[in-house]
């Protein structure tokens, strides 16, 4: 009985060990991501989609922090943007929750409450924090705008929460009124009897 209990003993040994060992290689590991993406932060943020797995690594749902846009538009030409989105429109991989075979007519008022994201499927704009809604970032409101028809895209479409989507209609309204955003104007047929009157117009 005894050799057999040593034999045992001695294989749990080994695969605590071999388990310790792999638990140092994994935490050597995740300690050298850490530092390559603090170097690579200053160059460009990163973007959503990380894992934050360690205790200390800061809460991924708090959005008290303001990221100021000129960080934005750096991010939208950045290599982690080009990761995390590809060639895609920030809101085209984005599926809406819902109970029913049928979406809700409006989507929800704000994913944000009390500088917190307050839903577990928050909206593409609110999801990604480094996307701020500004007249000055041209290249992401240029996204939310129909190439056909020059509007903003409905909500229904983006699934952008009716807080996003009012902030969007507004930034896409500073933006042609300050001209960072072209737009045609509409062609507009003008009766100029309102202007001349019929008589002088007759005379002509
Ligand atoms: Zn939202």
């Amino acid at each position: 009985m005894l050799p057999i209990a040593h034999g045992i003993y001695r294989g749990l040994v080994n695969i605590t060990r071999n388990s310790r060992g792999a638990f140092h290689t994994a935490s050597a590991f995740r300690c050298k991501a850490k530092t390559s993406t603090e170097e690579n932060d200053a160059a460009a943020p990163e973007g959503e989609g990380e894992d934050n797995t360690s205790s200390s690594a800061p809460d991924a749902k708090d959005r008290s922090k303001a990221i100021p846009v000129e960080t934005s538009i750096r991010y939208l030409k950045s290599a982690a943007y080009k990761q995390t989105y590809g060639e895609d429109f920030v809101w085209t991989q984005y599926r809406r929750n819902h109970k029913g075979m049928y979406a809700p007519r409006k989507t929800r008022k704000t994913c944000i409450r009390q500088n917190r994201i307050s839903t577990g499927n928050p909206c593409p704009i609110c999801r990604d924090e480094y996307l701020v809604l500004d007249y000055r970032n041209t290249e992401l409101l240029e996204q939310f705008i129909s190439p056909h028809s020059g509007d903003v895209l409905s909500y229904s479409k983006t699934g952008l929460c009716q807080k996003s989507h009012l902030r969007l209609m507004v930034a896409v309204q500073q933006a042609r009124d300050s001209g960072y955003l072209t737009y045609d104007v509409p062609f507009r047929e003008y009766d100029y009897n309102e202007y001349y009157g019929k008589e002088q117009n007759q005379k002509a």
